[in-house]
């Protein structure tokens, strides 16, 4: 059971990278986060809210330091079939949202972009629909295509069958001008011929 009595963490971040005192690493401790802590937590204002944000700045320098990534983001679509209270995108908001979906050649134009603004990292981001899958898998090695150099992409479209998400990580070779898609037998056949 959680405590009230315990006290927000006192130092400021720089403080608390540099003494790390008992509090702040129960705060650490995955499994001092039970529903009485979070509850507590989360209602705390004023001062020991900013105590809570500085420890939460402190966590953050000590495992990933002073560095930003940045992610080039393309929304695929607004539709989904799920009901998550807290998305604006809930299936039911659908009556009351713009509906947009991407067309493939949308995505490879968004792509474009996000290469040439010196991005490496492509996020694909949509509601849980189903059409989603062969529309941003059928996409994926068009847009690797379009970087000489490592690309590293992240999807976040829902939950996919099993069956999905091996069509979605196929793997796909680029070999003198001709693309080769997936792990078939034909498919390894003639990428061997082609070498
Ligand atoms: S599945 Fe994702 S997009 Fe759909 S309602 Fe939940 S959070 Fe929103």
């Amino acid at each position: 059971m959680y405590n009230e009595s315990m006290t927000a963490p006192r130092a400021s971040a720089r403080g608390l990278r540099s003494e790390l005192d008992a509090e702040f690493e129960q705060l650490l401790d995955s499994s001092f986060w039970n529903r009485d802590a979070l509850s507590f937590w989360l209602r705390v204002r004023g001062e020991q809210q900013e105590q809570l944000f500085a420890a939460a700045r402190a966590a953050r320098e000590k495992v990933f330091g002073r560095r930003v990534v940045v992610r080039g983001l393309i929304e695929v679509t607004n539709l989904c079939r799920v009901n998550c209270e807290f998305c604006p995108m809930r299936r039911d908001n659908t009556k009351q949202n713009t509906i947009f979906q991407l067309k493939e050649e949308q995505i490879l134009e968004t792509a474009t972009h996000i290469r040439d603004a010196g991005v490496n990292i492509v996020f694909l981001q949509a509601g849980e629909v189903p059409r989603t899958t062969q529309l941003v898998g059928n996409a994926l090695p068009k847009v690797r295509k379009m970087f000489s150099g490592p690309v590293e992409f992240l999807l976040c479209l829902g939950n996919k069958t099993e069956e999905e998400y091996t069509f979605l990580k196929r793997p796909v070779v680029f070999l003198n001008n001709e693309i080769f898609i997936g792990s078939e037998k034909k498919t390894v056949a003639a990428l061997k011929n082609a070498l």
